[in-house]
C-alpha cells in the first residue's frame, strides 16, 4: 500500500526543514525508512522545485541535492539562488552558505540560475 501523497509531501518538506542542509534522494529515502517509494520522492521534490519551496543543487559528484528555500526570492521579485553551496568531502554534508555570489559576466549577459558548489572540508571536518 502506498502512502497518501499528501502525507509524504509533508514528511519530505519537514525533513528538509529539520535538516537545514541539502539532501540527495538517497539521503531522503533512508531518512524516511523507505516508507515512501523512490518515484514519489522524485515527484514530490520536482513539485517543490516548481513551487519555489525547494531548490536543486548538482554536486561535483553528479548527484542532485535539494535544499529548502529560505531567504531566496523572499525580498526580491525574482526567485533566485545566488548563494554558494558547499559539499564536504569528509562527511558528505551539502550546505547552503549564506554568501551572496556575483560572477563577473561579459556585458549584456544576465545571470538567472547559479549552480555553484564548492567542495572541501566543512568547519566540523577541517
Ligand atoms: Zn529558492
Ligand atoms: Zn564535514
Ligand atoms: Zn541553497
Amino acid at each position: 500500500m502506498k502512502r497518501r501523497t499528501t502525507s509524504s509531501t509533508t514528511e519530505i518538506l519537514d525533513l528538509l526543514k529539520a535538516s537545514g542542509n541539502a539532501m540527495s534522494h538517497d539521503m531522503i529515502q533512508s531518512s524516511l525508512d523507505s516508507k515512501v517509494d523512490r518515484a514519489t520522492i522524485y515527484r514530490v521534490l520536482n513539485r517543490f522545485c516548481e513551487d519555489g519551496k525547494v531548490h536543486r543543487v548538482v554536486g561535483d559528484d553528479g548527484k542532485q541535492y535539494f535544499a529548502i528555500c529560505s531567504n531566496c526570492g523572499a525580498k526580491k521579485q525574482v526567485h533566485s539562488h545566488n548563494h554558494i553551496h558547499f559539499r564536504c568531502l569528509q562527511c558528505g554534508t551539502v550546505e547552503c552558505l549564506d554568501r551572496e555570489l556575483s560572477i563577473p559576466l561579459p556585458e549584456g549577459y544576465v545571470a538567472k540560475v547559479h549552480n555553484l558548489v564548492i567542495s572541501g572540508f566543512c568547519n566540523e571536518c577541517s
